[in-house]
């Protein structure tokens, strides 16, 4: 059984987390309706491999707000007035606070693989997140993934340049991976903010479980932790992931499609034009996995990308569903994200530059300050 460590850092990662607990339990067959009251310390998480979760903020009332995960999971880090969205303020208080941290990570054992879940572009999980993951992987030998979720564009100028210094400093540091998901690209999702984000939440949720349980699983035909790995170190340090379930029967080739396809996605890419390997997961009744058409569509990626790992869990009753994680050789969007970021940081710096000229205007009129005009 592999022993999985889950944080979730800041609001952002703290929801996503709290929707992957959500998700756990009511795939239990005793606890369908689960979640707010007491469930939080009674209820059980069914997950398939031993997974531990740890949610991590400086606000406490977005851990109170959690309601599927374990009190004892939340961890509140005390800083006075949160740290806004500033970076700069979130990195001091993390080196302050980070013993506190680790020990709470370390009284969970030993692990196989962590994830690390945050938004790029908030205070708290934005700043938290490349040093955890620097401070796990210099006394641990298990690789750790960052879960990134990228803002929507319209939100601001300090959300941007967050995001581009916040990935610059994951894929420079020890990260051993980073997956990224786009709020701004699956927000067609539609409703008010809070629904976009449950939904997308949801989403992140579903794709993250499918992925655990396919590394710990008695498959027909296998991928494991290590072909994880294998996917997660090709391309440029950066991931995405594809899912699929059918609502009806159809045919395997078609759930594989979907899954590839933009309403798959948690990120905008071309996958045959931007990836650079892959891993496909099949799950489903025996009956809709038709080996010739999983061949034939895994055949058509491989030849575009390169190498492509393949499973198949075979779950009796269910309709087929499809997971796919893949890295990425490059990635437009990202490009695009960091332009953005480039003049949000111009932006700034006109702004400053205008704050301190209104100060030597001030300075200008205190000069004359006690004098009288002479005529
Ligand atoms: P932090 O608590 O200081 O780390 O800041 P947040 O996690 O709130 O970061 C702000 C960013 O996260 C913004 O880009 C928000 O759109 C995004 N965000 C906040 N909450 C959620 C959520 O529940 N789901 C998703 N997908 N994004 C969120």
């Amino acid at each position: 059984m592999l022993n999985v460590l889950l944080v979730g850092n800041g609001q952002c990662g703290n929801r996503i987390l709290d929707a992957v607990n959500k998700h756990a339990m009511n795939r239990g067959s005793n606890v369908k309706e689960a979640g707010g009251g007491l469930s939080k310390y009674f209820s059980k998480h069914n997950y398939q491999s031993n997974v531990q979760t740890i949610a991590i903020n400086t606000a406490i009332n977005d851990l109170k707000e959690m309601k599927f995960t374990k009190a004892k999971d939340r961890i509140h880090i005390k800083n006075l007035h949160g740290v806004g969205a500033n970076r700069n303020i979130g990195k001091e208080v993390f080196e302050q606070q980070k013993g506190n941290i680790l020990k709470a990570i370390e009284d969970r054992g030993d692990f196989d693989v962590a994830f690390v879940v945050t938004s790029a572009s908030g205070g708290t999980g934005s700043s938290f997140t490349p040093p955890l993951i620097e401070e796990i992987k210099k006394s641990h030998n298990f690789p750790v993934y960052a879960l990134v979720i990228l803002p929507f564009r319209e939100e601001g100028t300090l959300y941007l340049q967050n995001a581009a210094f916040m990935l610059k400093e994951l894929r420079e540091g020890p990260c051993d991976g980073i997956i990224l998901a786009d709020n701004q690209y699956l927000k067609t999702i539609g409703g008010s903010v809070q629904e976009a984000y449950d939904g997308i939440n949801s989403m992140i949720a579903k794709r993250l479980l499918f992925l655990l349980d396919s590394l710990d699983s008695e498959m027909m035909m296998v991928t494991d932790l290590g072909d994880f790995k294998t996917v997660m170190s090709g391309g440029a340090g950066l991931a995405t992931v594809g899912y699929y379930k059918a609502e009806s029967e159809m045919p395997i080739r078609t759930v594989i499609q979907n899954c590839l396809s933009p309403r798959g996605l948690l990120f905008s890419t071309d996958v045959y034009k931007e990836g650079g390997r892959a891993m496909v997961i099949l799950k489903g009744d025996k009956k809709y996995l038709s080996m010739e058409e999983i061949s034939n569509e895994v055949e058509k990626l491989s030849g575009a990308i390169g190498h492509v790992f393949k499973g198949v869990i075979v779950e009796n009753g269910s309709l087929p569903e499809a997971l796919c994680v893949l890295t990425l050789n490059s990635a437009e969007e990202l490009e695009s994200l960091y332009e953005g970021a480039i003049q949000a940081i111009g932006m700034e710096k006109d702004k400053k530059d205008r704050v301190k000229k209104k100060k030597e205007m001030e300075s200008s009129f205190m000069t004359i300050d006690g004098m009288d005009p002479e005529y």
